[in-house]
């Protein structure tokens, strides 16, 4: 089976590609395609921002896609940067913009607890869809540790792995992301079809 990743984030299609292609799909980026579409994610919640994503690119193609949409959250923060995760430091912030503005907000904060989470659509071309999500449990650290990953993954030190998601390999993270969880619920589900 083949599928279309409605994103442009690298660091995702990467983690999406090892996680599907260990389960025998293949995926495709939306770029690779030969799809360019503007997507306005306007939902409240990750899984609204996940079907917009996916319909939007679902409407110019014949083929499954599959959007994402994901985030950190902070408990002493209120659950920010939550959907806002990727523009927490304004419209097309950088990676270390936005650890750099995390960090300075939660300065002198002891509770430090957080969590990944990510919501998937799976849309069909004859419209059918499959949703599913993932969590994966932490806590911010003091300063970035480890240059792996992208996003946040510096700052998030990982429950299970004992390290933070920078630290860890590839390997290691997609073993229990956010992202790997929601991906094998998925898998299920497709199996089910
Ligand atoms: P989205 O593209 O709107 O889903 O934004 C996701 C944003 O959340 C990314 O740009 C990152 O800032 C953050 N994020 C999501 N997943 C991860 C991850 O696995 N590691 C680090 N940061 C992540």
């Amino acid at each position: 089976m083949r599928i279309i990743a409605a994103t442009k984030n690298k660091g995702k299609i990467r983690e999406i590609a090892d996680i599907l292609g260990e389960l025998g799909i293949e995926v495709v980026s939306q770029a690779d395609a030969g799809i360019d579409v503007e997507v306005y994610e306007t939902g409240t919640t990750f899984l609204e921002n996940a079907r917009i994503k996916a319909q939007a690119v679902s409407l110019l193609c014949d083929e499954a896609v599959l959007a994402d949409d994901s985030g950190l959250c902070v408990n002493s923060l209120g659950g920010a940067p939550g959907i806002f995760s990727a523009r927490y430091s304004g419209e097309n912030a950088t990676d270390k913009e936005n650890t750099s503005k995390l960090l300075n907000e939660l300065s002198g904060i002891q509770d430090r607890d957080a969590y990944f989470e990510t919501a998937i659509v799976l849309i069909f071309p004859d419209g059918r869809e499959l949703t599913a999500n993932g969590r994966v449990t932490g806590r911010i650290t003091f300063e970035p540790h480890g240059n792996g990953g992208f996003g946040y993954d510096p700052v998030f030190y990982c429950t299970e792995l004992g390290k933070t998601f920078g630290e860890a390999t590839d390997e290691e993270k997609n073993n229990v992301s956010h992202r790997a969880r929601a991906l094998k619920k998925l898998f299920e589900l497709l199996k089910q079809q």
